[in-house]
């Protein structure tokens, strides 16, 4: 069961905040303007974990301000002293590992073994990478400059890592930022921005305002806001791109996937299954980029699918501080809904379900690792995006067969290739329609290597250099060339 005091330091600061949190807007939580807040719930037991700040239009404004006065004064340090104000939020997330470690996986109902070895680890990675870039600004970016005020809107799948991932680039290049964390899953961020501001970072460098989708919506349709960058699903991703085309904004779509998962017969097989343990029930298959679409082929099907069942009945599903487990609690009732009705659909299509005998957690929002084969390429769950622990499963018989079936998808996330046949393997990669291919493994990230899809999961890219143009604008200057004072 959960080590009840392993989260002894996060229940303090809950209880330090009295459960209750306003947004934090230049330098300082205040209270929501409305007086209206929303709740957070742990999805693991369903108990109530705190009161948010549900933001106005006011308090968006309040933010926008806030950042707007923050952005002249940032992008005038020189990069070096703005790689030192990353260089220390780094530090902090390391010092505070454990704290956001604990605080991510009761509000989300993710394992603290991955919240632990994976987001948050990821998550300082990316500010010391980006502190890199702060540096090289000059003469990286000779003829760039900010794009200036950004507001950022993220899902609650990862909350931790996808504020890193959008907060470090935007603030090392001298942006300033209103954040909005998913309903979900406020408090990783908030906590960060009093641990920033802690840390240093000047008031109104980064804002947090939280709320639902209509808060989202306040900051995509803010008139003195420069850019948007969203992470989330394709629907509310189209919907913002509606909205920012008749704007001056700028925009960065990461959205989502259904990314396949190629089996060749000379795969090495333990490896494979392994791979897909990590592809799809990895934070409970909660993942843009999770291998969900099982593509096998048919000299290998049989053998194949009775080591995967075999090691389904191997995992465990528990309570997210349990560092025994594997999977633990599904983000929300609404989600865990979905899932099981997408499920029922594949099943009433004709698709076989495989689901091991264990028992599942009491009380809170559980599913269990589950794998569909006789799937119809054609069907409900070979298409959309389930986002949930459950494998769909083809098999082919050629690898040009693998290609036209992987490809056969508005996603374009993520794929994965496994054969020992390296030349195999890079060929098939070179074909498939994805942001990123791993061959012999899945889900690696790095801050260094961009990260972003193709066709419906969006566009822009999120780490590396790519990553920083996608927070900078070019500008030619007419005569001298001019450079930032020191
Ligand atoms: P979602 O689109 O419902 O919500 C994402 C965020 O947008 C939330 O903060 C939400 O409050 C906000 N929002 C909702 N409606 C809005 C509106 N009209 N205007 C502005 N903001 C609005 O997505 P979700 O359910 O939180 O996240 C799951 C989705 O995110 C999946 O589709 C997944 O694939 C995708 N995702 C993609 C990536 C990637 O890098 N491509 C990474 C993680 C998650």
């Amino acid at each position: 069961g959960p080590a009840p005091e392993a989260d002894t330091e996060a229940r303090q600061w809950l209880a330090r905040h009295k459960g209750e949190f306003g947004h934090f807007i230049n330098g300082a939580f205040v209270a929501p303007s409305s007086g209206k807040t929303f709740e957070t719930f742990e999805p693991a037991t369903g108990a109530l974990l705190a009161k948010v700040a549900l933001g106005s239009a006011k308090d968006v404004d309040d933010a926008v301000a806030a950042a707007r006065k923050a952005q002249g004064s940032w992008a005038k340090l020189p990069g070096h002293a703005r790689a030192r104000h990353l260089y220390a939020l780094a530090r902090t997330i390391q010092r505070h590992a454990r704290l956001i470690a604990v605080v991510e996986a009761i509000d989300n109902g993710k394992p603290i073994r991955e919240t632990r070895d994976i987001d948050v680890p990821l998550a300082a990675r990316h500010f010391y990478h980006h502190a890199g870039w702060a540096q090289l600004q000059e003469t990286e970016f000779a003829d760039q400059v900010p794009v200036g005020v950004v507001g950022q809107v993220i899902p609650w799948n990862f909350p931790f890592l996808m504020l890193a991932w959008k907060v470090a680039p935007a603030l090392a290049l001298g942006n300033t930022v209103i954040l909005k964390p998913a309903e979900f899953t406020p408090l990783t961020a908030l906590l960060f921005a009093e641990l920033a501001a802690a840390a240093g970072l000047p008031a109104g460098v980064l804002n947090v305002v939280t709320g639902e989708g209509e808060t989202g919506a306040l900051i995509v349709e803010h008139s003195d806001i420069d850019k948007i960058a969203f992470t989330g699903s394709t629907e509310v991703g189209r919907l913002i791109r509606e909205k920012t085309a008749g704007t001056g904004k700028s925009l960065t779509l990461e959205l989502g996937g259904k990314s396949p998962f190629i089996v060749f017969d000379d795969a090495d097989i333990d490896g494979a299954v392994e791979g897909v343990v990590d592809a799809i029930w990895f934070n409970q298959g909660q993942v843009c980029c999770a291998g969900s679409r099982l593509l096998v082929q048919e000299g290998v099907a049989p053998l194949f699918y009775e080591r995967l069942t075999r090691r389904m009945q191997s995992l465990r599903v528990g309570h997210p501080l349990d560092k025994a487990i594997d999977m633990a609690a599904i983000v929300a009732p609404v989600q865990l809904q979905r899932i099981e009705s997408l499920v029922a659909k594949g099943v009433a299509e004709g698709a076989k379900l495989h689901q091991p005998k264990i028992e599942l957690p009491k009380g809170g929002s559980f599913y269990p690792p589950t794998l569909l084969t006789n799937v119809q390429p054609t069907s409900i769950v070979a298409t959309e995006e389930i986002f949930g622990p459950v494998a769909v499963s083809m098999t082919f018989r050629t690898p040009e067969e693998a290609i036209q079936l992987a490809n056969h998808s508005r996603y374009g996330l993520a794929a994965s290739v496994w054969s020992e046949t390296i030349g195999l393997a890079l060929n098939v990669a070179a074909k498939l329609a994805a942001g990123v291919v791993w061959v012999n493994a899945t889900n690696l990230f790095d801050a260094a290597a961009g990260f972003g899809g193709k066709r419906e999961s969006g566009f822009g890219r999120e780490g590396g250099r790519e990553g920083c143009y996608e927070y900078l604008k070019p500008k030619a200057w007419a005569g001298r060339k001019l450079r930032a004072a020191p």
